[in-house]
């Protein structure tokens, strides 16, 4: 550390940390003797990783310095060498003579820190044939095909990937879902485990992902959500509609193809500031990354960025689509768009973007073109020339017959787009906005069926239903419950006999052939005495004015209840219950 240029006292500090360290084993709350530690760093501490990558930075350095170890180069950049704690990855570059070097540094470090490979659990994994190793090296070290770096298999083939990662661990999660569906009845538990087990172990696959996604492995995982949830009985609901906010009725289940999505915006940050990036905005003349995907210039042009872009290039396409966004975004750019090609003709250019003019946005307002005084005003730039403002119009001109000069970002796009700190929000931020999008205009059958059930039921009601979800209980067992009133999930004798499971449609309780949800949450006499009997004692006790409507008792649409909102609140709940209460008669007597 010394070598390193620490200072004196925080290697005082260290010391004094590691003077006699001791540890305790913790076997099932009952703790051994303490013993001393002799070597290696202490578990749990959150000092232990730093330490420890002070203490393999020699490693590192001698690898790096060494310039008989090349590397993988990739236009103009060398990967040699990448690390997490232990787990060692070195990319090498004509084996025959770098493999045995490192090989000897590796050794080396090994003498003098005292640190040991275990050569059992070393791979190596060619790219090209191998030629020209020794012997003896080869016998060593096991070569493969695939090879295991933090949890992710990788391959000489990137195509593999989704077959060497996502498969298996789709087919682990599959041999659970017998276990779960025996130890967790209820489903909203099997919603819990879908969002604490399988999404971040899915996600961590996915986000890693080399190559893009295709719908059906989407489609593979939508089925195993589907089979969790509803075991060997009939899919009633597809896992989409229980993806949806609560606002919009949903249960927040976790949308795959969405967090995937928005776990790439949350790349996009990163890739601004990757070499990569910095080295494609450099090369393509444009301000930014955004602009760079706005342009359709790695679309269309066959360039050797592209394999490095691709996903960033299709999640923002499937972003746009998701957004209805047919207009150019405040991020298309004038210059290298092969959008507006004829723009990129005119000799002026080098002008306009001396004085700052880089986008459609700053020259155009709600489709037309701006005037001259307009220009000078808005972009502060000065003088300029007749002859160049004329030129630039006539271009625009040109293009402006197909609403290409209407502008129009929706604002979380905008937002991502300009307010570069917002890209830093984490996933979740990013994917309650597209989720929101998406099954923003999504009817869900529940819906949809309630709406003919009872008239007067328009998206304002449905959103009001949808917040009551989240109010009705703290109970999550309670919130399904509500969820499955509300998108008709629960069996009735008309849907039965429907299907020819029941010999009679009749309801339990009053005999009336008609037994659908609405007569037996509602219409029957005996639910509506009952009904009548909950709104008087509520209305005594809360001094509120409730109307007899089904919209209410059944669904918690509090549109027309005029109160405080705590009362509010406080009548969700009982409504709530008493609509439980129907729902745990009903069964038992059926
Ligand atoms: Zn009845």
């Amino acid at each position: 550390m010394k070598k390193m240029g620490f200072g004196p006292k925080f290697i005082a500090m260290i010391q004094l940390l590691y003077k006699s360290p001791a540890a305790r084993i913790r076997i099932n709350n009952m703790q051994t003797e303490s013993f001393e530690l002799e070597r290696g760093t202490r578990q749990g501490c959150p000092l232990s990783p730093l330490l420890f990558n002070i203490y393999i930075e020699p490693l590192v350095v001698s690898k790096r310095q060494d310039l008989r170890v090349a590397g993988f180069g990739v236009m103009g950049k060398q990967d040699r060498i990448s690390l997490y704690a232990d787990d060692i990855q070195f990319f090498l570059h004509q084996t025959d003579s770098t493999l045995p070097r490192v090989i000897e540094l590796v050794n080396l470090f090994c003498h003098s820190s005292g640190l040991e490979v275990n050569w059992a659990k070393t791979t190596l994994l060619p790219k090209d044939e191998l030629r020209g190793l020794p012997d003896d090296l080869i016998n060593r070290l096991s070569i493969s095909e695939t090879m295991k770096y933090l949890g992710i298999v990788t391959s000489a083939k990137v195509q593999d990937y989704l077959q060497l990662n996502l498969i298996p661990l789709l087919q682990k999660l599959r041999s659970k879902i017998k276990i779960w569906q025996r130890i967790l009845p209820a489903r909203a538990d099997r919603i819990s485990i879908i969002k604490m087990v399988m999404l971040p172990q899915v996600l961590y696959v996915l986000r890693n992902s080399p190559i893009s996604i295709e719908d059906k492995y989407f489609r593979l995982i939508e089925r195993l959500i589907n089979d969790l949830l509803w075991g060997r009985k009939r899919v009633r609901l597809k896992a989409v509609y229980f993806s949806m906010p609560y606002k919009q009725g949903g249960l927040n289940l976790p949308y795959f193809k969405g967090y995937f999505l928005a776990s790439q915006l949350c790349l996009f940050d990163d890739w601004e500031n990757s070499y990569f990036c910095r080295k494609l905005v450099k090369d393509s003349g444009f301000l930014d990354f955004f602009t760079v995907l706005e342009s359709d210039y790695l679309l269309n042009w066959q360039n050797h960025y592209k394999p490095f872009c691709r996903m960033a290039m299709k999640a923002w396409m499937v972003i746009k689509s998701w957004f209805k966004v047919r207009a150019s975004l405040i991020c298309t750019p004038l210059w290298h768009n092969l959008k507006l090609l004829n723009l990129d003709d005119l000799n002026c250019q080098q002008y306009w973007r001396n004085k700052g003019i880089n986008y459609l946005s700053q020259v155009v307002e709600n489709g037309q073109i701006l005037t001259l005084v307009e220009l000078k005003e808005r972009e502060n730039v000065g003088e300029v020339a007749w002859y160049a403002y004329f030129q630039l119009r006539s271009a625009l001109f040109c293009i402006s017959d197909n609403h290409s000069l209407n502008i129009d970002t929706p604002v979380f796009l905008q937002n991502l787009i300009q307010n570069k700190d917002d890209m830093k929000v984490k996933i979740s931020h990013c994917y309650r906005h597209l989720m929101e999008k998406i099954f923003g205009d999504n009817l869900s059958p529940g819906q949809k069926s309630w709406s003919t059930s009872l008239l007067g039921l328009g998206p304002p009601n449905w959103e009001k239903v949808g917040n009551s979800l989240s109010q009705v209980s703290h109970n999550f067992n309670h919130t399904v419950v509500q969820f499955n009133i509300m998108h008709k999930i629960y069996i009735t004798p008309l849907w039965l006999h429907r299907r020819g499971l029941a010999a009679s449609s009749g309801c339990p309780r009053c005999g009336d052939p008609g037994a659908d949800h609405l007569h037996l949450f509602w219409e029957c006499p005996t639910v509506s005495k009952y009904w009548k009997l909950v709104l008087r004692t509520l209305t005594q006790r809360l001094t509120i004015d409730i109307p007899l409507s089904p919209k209410l008792w059944v669904l918690g649409d509090l549109s027309e209840i005029n109160c405080q909102a705590m009362k509010g609140r406080l009548l969700t709940k009982m409504i709530f219950l008493a609509r439980l209460l129907i729902g745990y008669d009903y069964w038992i007597i059926l």
